[in-house]
């Protein structure tokens, strides 16, 4: 193969993944207005129904508008050798192959989130505004992103460069010490992440004594479940959308309950959501996911550790001197045709893991409070009741609403 065909492929890969993307959206756009399933019929009312089919279709043209300029501008950007022009910039900075690795990357993803951040201002303060959900000023949108740059200069950059250090000095050997590093990484994150990182962006309370405290805690006794840490986060702070997750393992567990989701739900509504997070914990989920996650990218990086040394993928790329940053380029592109295939794959799995913490629920509390709340949640968050089937299977990490339900009623 020469390198002129797999500069081919490469384009090949970009339009064929956009193509893709755009019919199932508009396969899921088809089914905007379909006729609501008896058992939703309750979610919304006729004006919060228009308004969610309105909600839904800004949504879907945005996100296409978002593509097609993505999609064009990453096609110049190859058909202009722009990577052979970053790669020169940066070996103008430093002879230093850490540093050119470094510099190289933060030129393409800070030139990337620069022109992203139109589309990101609209999205919150147009469509997100528009709809009532956006509680965020623009003091704190400021502040999320210029937060967000500096964490992934010091913890991007720093996996960054000690990556590229393996590989100087391991050369294909380098695959295991990227994958020990990556896998403590994300173990390291999972357990501290709620004390390190959200910190940043939102403050966390212990929940208040009271009736929900109260509710909580028999429930956790119940079903033997050690719960110290409950906190509520001011999710408010940004948007009324409302959450709740469970993080960390050991003495690190904790659960997280946005004050959105105080507010919106009954006592006992948010008793059942924290039974089914209980469930993932009960079922062993967390650790499953982790460990999968492990394992896929343990194959990552060993089909990486197989490419790229290759200098083709310089080549085809039109960079003369191959190296370890323009190679991992080229083996992202390569490698997304498959990352689509375990995405559905952990989506699926995801979807059975919802099913059994939805079941755990029921079993263990109720699952009339737990279809409420499932209820609240959509209805509050304007959600589309009506997805298209593949849509689902490919993009949802959890059932739909009805299936859910039907589901928690056998
Ligand atoms: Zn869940």
């Amino acid at each position: 193969m020469n390198p002129q065909i797999l500069f081919f492929i490469f384009i090949a890969i970009l339009i064929t993944k956009f193509l893709f993307d755009t019919i199932i959206n508009a396969l899921n756009s088809k089914h905007f207005n379909d006729v609501i399933p008896d058992e939703l019929k309750g979610v919304y009312n006729k004006d919060e129904y228009l308004k969610s089919q309105e909600y839904k279709k800004v949504n879907h043209r945005f996100s296409l508008l978002i593509s097609i300029f993505s999609i064009v501008t990453t096609i110049l950007f190859f058909l202009l050798d722009g990577f052979a022009y970053v790669d020169d910039w940066a070996r103008q900075v430093s002879s230093n192959t850490i540093a050119i690795t470094i510099v190289f990357f933060g030129i393409i993803l800070f030139a990337n989130e620069i022109i992203s951040i139109p589309f990101s201002y609209y999205r919150t303060f147009v469509i997100e505004e528009n709809y009532g959900f956006n509680k965020s000023t623009l003091k704190t949108y400021v502040f999320d992103k210029l937060k967000g740059w500096i964490m992934m200069i010091v913890i991007g950059g720093g996996l960054l460069a000690l990556i590229t250090w393996f590989y100087q000095i391991t050369t294909t050997n380098f695959w295991l010490y990227t994958w020990g590093l990556v896998s403590f990484f994300s173990l390291f994150m999972n357990m501290f992440y709620s004390k390190l990182i959200v910190p940043l962006f939102n403050k966390q309370t212990p929940l208040e004594d009271g009736e929900l405290k109260i509710a909580i805690e028999n429930f956790a006794n119940k079903v033997g479940f050690k719960l110290d840490n409950i906190f509520v986060i001011d999710g408010s702070k940004r948007s009324t959308k409302a959450n709740a997750y469970f993080s960390g393992f050991g003495a690190q567990k904790r659960i997280t309950l946005y004050d959105t989701l105080i507010n919106d739900l009954e006592t006992n509504e948010i008793v059942a959501v924290l039974a089914h997070e209980i469930g993932h914990f009960k079922k062993k989920h967390i650790i499953y996911n982790l460990i999968l996650s492990i394992v896929l990218t343990g194959f990552t990086l060993y089909i990486l550790s197989l490419l790229i040394g290759n200098s083709m993928l310089s080549q085809a790329l039109g960079v003369e001197t191959s190296s370890f940053h323009i190679g991992l380029i080229a083996f992202a592109i390569l490698y997304s045709p498959i990352s689509e295939i375990t995405n559905f794959f952990m989506n699926a799995l995801s979807r059975k893991f919802e099913y059994q913490a939805d079941d755990y629920a029921k079993n263990n509390f109720e699952s009339e409070a737990l279809i409420s709340s499932l209820k609240k949640l959509s209805k509050n968050s304007l959600s589309n009741l009506t997805p298209n089937k593949l849509y689902v299977k490919i993009h949802y990490s959890h059932p739909t609403l009805l299936q859910r339900i039907l589901n928690l009623k056998k």
